[in-house]
């Protein structure tokens, strides 16, 4: 009997230990897993921050992507703290337009000899490492000065005009980068390819590598963007073991534009995902020409991709097209981009939302059906 006492204790306490540690190595996140992640881009504010945050809380909104110039605001900062709000600043990576008018030598090229710029839109060369690193640095001082629960990777990629890139464009109507000395030099370090020496002109090089190598040239562009996902996720969780990372990725699902998503944009989902707790494709469907169920496409692709928590940013107005985005089409979009397998839904942005009473009106609605539903379906 006693013999029998004995190896009950032990069973119990192993029980119990067991259970310790499987709660000690959950993951805990900037909101618990059951929870949708609701959340608006912010890049400023010019009224009250504690009118802000009741409406937010009066809206189902549970985190912030804000701009870092936001987040430098002490009211602000200690305002979501108490409501309960998580912040992740946003962080925009090979753009930065101030940084190229100091340093124009840093721009990428594309496939033609050009600097990579159309319109607002001008992109770094990713492999400038004197740049990156002062990037890294950056993000070390942010999160150090302003304790985020997360980093928001923005602008994460090679140069791409996305926004104004519409269903019928094709692969080769759409900019390859980026040909500058630093890429060709890393590429063919990297892939043991020799470009041929009779070739001088950028151009030329850029068509011989299009031509002979591109499956080598994209996987390469791919290596480079995973590899600073990594670089900036470590950097950030080594001031603060723990943050999150989200990471906004470009809406192309795998096969758009004969597979633009890896060989324009040097996104691999898949390897990305492995350094970031968030995927946030910007599913902007108004503005790419799409229908709201083209939402819900994307987050399956990317879900499909990765096994990963996808997170979709959708557009409250309309920009660059000059059509209304209505209240109904804003409620459709909603309701695809919370359907499974989603994680949550990220507003862009909260500046227009704001001014709008009725889409304000909606999100109640959407998030409170959503949460009825998900009660009834535990009875
Ligand atoms: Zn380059």
């Amino acid at each position: 009997m006693q013999e029998y006492k004995k190896i009950c204790f032990w069973i119990v306490t192993l029980l119990c230990l067991l259970v310790l540690v499987s709660c000690a190595q959950k993951e805990e996140l900037a909101v618990p897993e059951e929870e949708l992640l609701v959340g608006v881009k912010i890049y400023d504010h010019a009224g009250s921050f504690p009118e802000l945050f009741e409406e937010w809380r009066s809206l189902g909104i549970n985190t912030a992507l804000v701009s870092a110039s936001l987040i430098s605001d002490q009211e602000f900062r200690s305002l979501a703290k108490k409501n309960n709000i998580a912040t992740f600043v946003i962080i925009p990576i090979f753009y930065n337009p101030e940084e190229l008018e100091k340093r124009p030598d840093l721009f990428a090229i594309t496939e033609t000899g050009k600097k990579a710029n159309e319109e607002w839109v001008s992109f770094i060369c990713p492999s400038r490492q004197d740049y990156s690193s002062q990037r890294v640095e950056y993000v070390k001082n942010l999160v150090r000065d302003y304790d985020p629960e997360g980093i928001s990777l923005d602008f994460i990629r090679y140069f791409v005009y996305w926004e104004k890139v519409y269903p019928d464009r094709t692969l080769s109507s759409l900019s390859n980068t980026c040909f500058d000395s630093y890429c060709l030099e890393g590429f063919q370090k990297a892939s043991k390819i020799k470009i041929p020496q009779k070739l001088a002109e950028t151009s030329e090089k850029a068509s011989w590598i299009i031509e002979n190598h591109l499956p080598e040239w994209t996987e390469w562009k791919c290596q480079v963007i995973t590899s600073m996902v990594k670089a900036f996720s470590e950097a950030a969780r080594k001031i603060k073991p723990g943050i999150k990372i989200n990471a906004h990725t470009v809406p192309w699902r795998k096969e758009d534009f004969g597979g633009a998503m890896k060989i324009i944009a040097g996104q691999d989902l898949a390897q990305i995902a492995t350094h970031a707790d968030y995927l946030s494709p910007m599913c902007y469907h108004h503005m790419v020409m799409r229908n709201t169920s083209w939402i819900q496409s994307v987050v399956e692709d990317v879900y499909r991709l990765t096994q990963h928590r996808v997170i979709p940013s959708i557009q409250v107005k309309e920009a660059y097209i000059d059509k209304t985005l209505t209240q109904t089409e804003f409620r459709d979009s909603l309701v695809e981009a919370l359907k499974p397998p989603s994680k949550g839904v990220v507003f862009w942005s909260w500046e227009s939302l704001a001014n709008s009473p009725g889409k304000k009106e909606l999100i109640k609605e959407v998030l409170e059906s959503r949460n009825l539903s998900s009660k009834q379906m535990l009875f």
